[in-house]
């Protein structure tokens, strides 16, 4: 098992530079590779391949940053009323993706939709709550899932309602690989390093170009209007979920 650390950094609409940046809304949380909200300005990321060549799991002093057995069964979310007009197609986003992953790991998300009148992270009745954001440098981004739950909700940025309802759902199926812990493919060696970082990065053996985990715009053979979950990806996610 290899093992190396990085300084992440950008799901950005058009910026690619690796840096940190403060989002607009009012958690104020710093992001950094784009989508990935840091839980303090310095925090730096480990991670871990999750089986030679498929998918790249967060990790936390060495242990893999995974929902625990009971948890990973309990993924339960509300959306936020505050979407309003947007809100069907969130919802309906939200739905296709979860669906996808539940088919792909053994994990089960639930929609609670009696929480959307208070869904904040201060809602404690549901594991994480989805929110609409404005104006940010993300399409979306999300929350690993050793974060404590003030940070974890997932924020749709307002421009991601510009493409159709498929790319939609894609960029909420990559989100939603960050809840479960797994961490974009375009960090690898062997991708074309057009989003490099650091130089911590060690080697791996190959990657999945088309990874739902992998920016398009960085090198991938995904499609930025369809992201979809490869095979690999499956296999990946059912070494740390399996059924
Ligand atoms: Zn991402």
């Amino acid at each position: 098992m290899k093992k190396w650390i990085l300084a992440i950094a950008l799901l950005a609409t058009n910026a690619m530079a690796y840096e940190v940046h403060q989002e607009n809304a009012a958690t104020g949380v710093y992001i950094i590779d784009g989508d990935i909200p840091l839980l303090h300005p310095s925090q730096k990321f480990d991670f871990i391949q999750s089986n030679e060549d498929k998918l790249i799991v967060d990790t936390v002093d060495g242990v893999y940053d995974i929902w625990n057995k009971f948890d990973r069964m309990n993924l339960t979310y509300c959306v936020s009323d505050e979407f309003g007009k947007n809100k069907a197609a969130t919802v309906a986003a939200f739905k296709q993706a979860t669906k996808d992953w539940m088919e792909a790991a053994n994990v089960r998300f639930e929609y609670v939709a009696s929480e959307d009148d208070n869904c904040t992270t201060s809602n404690n009745n549901v594991m994480f709550n989805v929110a609409p954001a404005f104006g940010e440098r993300y399409l979306a981004r999300a929350f690993f899932p050793n974060y404590p739950r003030e940070y974890r909700d997932v924020l749709v940025n307002d421009d991601s309602y510009e493409y159709n309802a498929k790319a939609l759902a894609g960029f909420i199926r990559h989100e939603l690989g960050h809840v479960l812990g797994f961490r974009h493919e375009h960090i690898s060696k062997d991708s074309e390093r057009v989003c490099d970082e650091d130089e911590n990065f060690k080697p791996l053996t190959k990657y999945d170009s088309a990874s739902v985990m992998h920016y398009p715009q960085c090198g991938g053979t995904g499609n930025i209007m369809n992201l979809a979950i490869t095979e690999f990806d499956k296999e990946g996610a059912q070494v740390v979920y399996p059924f």
